[in-house]
């Protein structure tokens, strides 16, 4: 291939989808900006989600007919989408724009700064760029805007610097979404996801995919598949044997082609880390060898010492295989040496989810759902816990709400036995570690998890402080999402975690690893850090509708990820033993 050929395949266009996508979501925050109702600025976008993740292209929906198939696209949405089809306008589009310019969207990502804000800041200094605003916020111009005293100018400066630090990497939970849909557009033999994807890294950077392919020719429809995908952004980067893409959403794709035969080699070695894979390669030099990603060679004569197989490859240098979870450098390879590597939790382990939400509060489903889905998904129970009244935004329920609920529990348990429904509580954690609840009314629940949810500014000591008064109550079983951060929006709370969690582990309260893909809070490193002071955990996904309880295979992958066996998580247990486990903290 030469290079204008490369060249010419860099500048692929964009697809249809991901433009639509993208003008639904330019009109969503237009509109937004304009202080038009919800209802109309979240059709657009979640008709932009839509479309963008779609796994078939506009114009064939278009064809065939099938356009409002897509979630959020109805009559009106579909005329735009033709009309855009048609003509590559899309007369909405233009007119939210003569109004207010596209860019001043990008003013909302601000934490704090609302649509009145963004569109007072545009009418009076005519400012819509971050780094305008931002000169504005320092020169003091910004003061001249009404809702912009000394204070707020501060606290935006602030909320600035944190978006200037917030991380670009993406969701685990969107790169496997990606990769099941690739899975089905490429076929599913010799195709494997590697990198930190494999990994189950709290955050990824991208997505990366290995597959193996002899001739050129399939290498070829492989790459050329990829390069135009439905939600294709652009491609990035192509030769003979990789191309990477961005999709829409933001996610970059690397699909890599290798040899069938050193499929072992190349799973190792693009899986990682590079610090793991830096040992492996020193064990390899201990015997002669070399291990590069065409497989385990002799360096003097170039013999080959194994690659078709990734265990095969562990096993010639004296190691057990390592779960990918573990890859990082941080004891695996000792553990593998000495055949001492933990049996680690899976997700068939669980034996239920111990933190879910109904629309009682701001879950979207009824509770007898929510059971029947859990029920389906094996488990033996599911613990009710939706938010208590300190968190009004959500409904969060008073005393009497929950007595209230009580009824419920008990009838949707008559209907759905063996299974049972454990009547819990997502209960706030006031701003000084009193808990929303009395003593009294927590005794009379099955399960009782606390959180913050609130004043997350709060300084350090008090926000420790506050933690330790909480979970120092033997009626709390365990404390939820301890860290508070959601991956992309904002960093944790500031707070002494080590301090928490030796806490918790002396007392007896299991820290949450919460499933849910923004959160993943507490993350592996900080599993690991617990289980080292004897910590009890619990893993639950956080649902707030019945898709969500199977968020729960990512908090399993945290767990694996911080050496967690099923010893370790209470929800592995059947249910008598976790109602043992659950009185005997009560007692303490
Ligand atoms: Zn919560
Ligand atoms: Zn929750």
């Amino acid at each position: 291939m030469s290079n204008s050929d490369l060249d010419d395949d860099a500048r692929a266009p964009s697809s249809a989808n991901a433009e639509v996508a993208q003008l639904f979501a330019e009109i969503g925050d237009i509109l937004e900006i304009k202080g038009e109702p919800p209802y109309r600025f979240n059709a657009y976008r979640s008709a932009a989600r839509s479309v963008g993740n779609a796994g078939e292209r506009l114009d064939v929906l278009f064809e065939q007919g099938r356009l409002r198939e897509l979630q959020g696209v109805g009559a009106a949405l579909e005329a735009k989408i033709i009309e855009y089809l048609k003509t590559g306008r899309m007369a909405s589009h233009e007119e939210a724009r003569r109004d207010f310019p596209v860019a001043l969207a990008s003013l909302l990502q601000v934490p704090g700064l609302g649509p009145g804000k963004a569109r007072a800041v545009y009418q009076e200094l005519g400012i819509s760029t971050l780094p305008d605003l931002e000169e504005a916020a320092r020169s003091g111009r910004l003061r001249e805007v009404p809702g912009f005293g000394p204070k707020a100018v501060d606290t935006l400066l602030a909320s600035l610097d944190q978006l200037k630090q917030r991380s670009s990497r993406g969701l685990i939970s969107d790169a496997w979404a990606a990769f099941g849909q690739i899975r089905e557009v490429l076929g599913e033999d010799h195709l494997a996801v590697v990198g930190s994807t494999r990994r189950m890294q709290d955050s990824v950077g991208g997505l990366d995919l290995l597959a193996g392919r002899d001739d050129a020719a399939t290498a070829e429809q492989m790459l050329q598949t990829i390069a135009s995908l439905p939600n294709l952004v652009q491609v990035l980067d192509r030769s003979s044997d990789d191309v990477a893409v961005q999709l829409y959403g933001g996610l970059t794709v690397h699909l890599t082609i290798v040899s069938p035969e050193a499929w072992g080699a190349a799973l190792a070695w693009y899986t990682g880390s590079r610090a793991h894979v830096a040992r492996l390669e020193a064990l390899a030099r201990e015997h002669g060898w070399e291990l590069s990603p065409f497989g385990l060679e002799e360096s003097a004569t170039g013999k080959l010492i194994e690659r078709q197989h990734e265990a095969a490859i562990y096993e010639r240098l004296g190691l057990e295989w390592i779960p990918p979870e573990l890859r990082e450098d941080d004891g695996e390879i000792e553990a593998a040496q000495a055949g001492s590597l933990p049996k680690l939790i899976e997700l068939g382990d669980i034996k239920g989810d111990l933190h879910t939400h109904t629309n009682w509060t701001d879950g979207t489903e009824n509770l007898e759902d929510m059971a029947k889905t859990a029920k389906a998904l094996g488990y033996q129970y599911i613990a009710l816990t939706d938010h208590t009244q300190n968190l009004a935004m959500t409904r969060g329920l008073t005393p009497e709400r929950l007595e209230e609920q009580r009824a419920l529990v008990r009838r949707v348990n008559q209907k759905l036995a063996p299974f049972v429904v454990l009547h819990g509580t997502e209960m706030d954690i006031l701003m000084d570690g009193q808990l929303d609840f009395p003593d009294d009314l927590l005794r009379s629940l099955d399960y009782v998890s606390a959180s913050v949810h609130t004043g997350f500014r709060q300084p350090r000591e008090a926000m420790t402080e506050r933690m330790l008064r909480a979970i120092s109550n033997p009626l709390v079983n365990t404390l939820n999402h301890p860290h508070g951060r959601k991956i992309g929006r904002r960093e944790g709370y500031a707070v002494d975690m080590q301090a928490v969690v030796e806490r918790a582990a002396s007392l007896g309260c299991a820290l949450e690893l919460n499933s849910t893909p923004d959160r993943l809070d507490l993350n592996g490193t900080w599993a690991r850090r617990g289980l080292k002071l004897g910590a009890k955990f619990t893993i639950s996904s956080d649902a707030h509708s019945r898709s969500e309880l199977e968020f729960m295979q990512f908090g399993v992958a945290m767990a694996r990820r911080g050496w967690l066996t099923p010893a370790d998580v209470l929800n592995t247990r059947p249910l008598d033993d976790l109602r043992a486990l659950l009185a005997a903290r009560r007692k303490s």
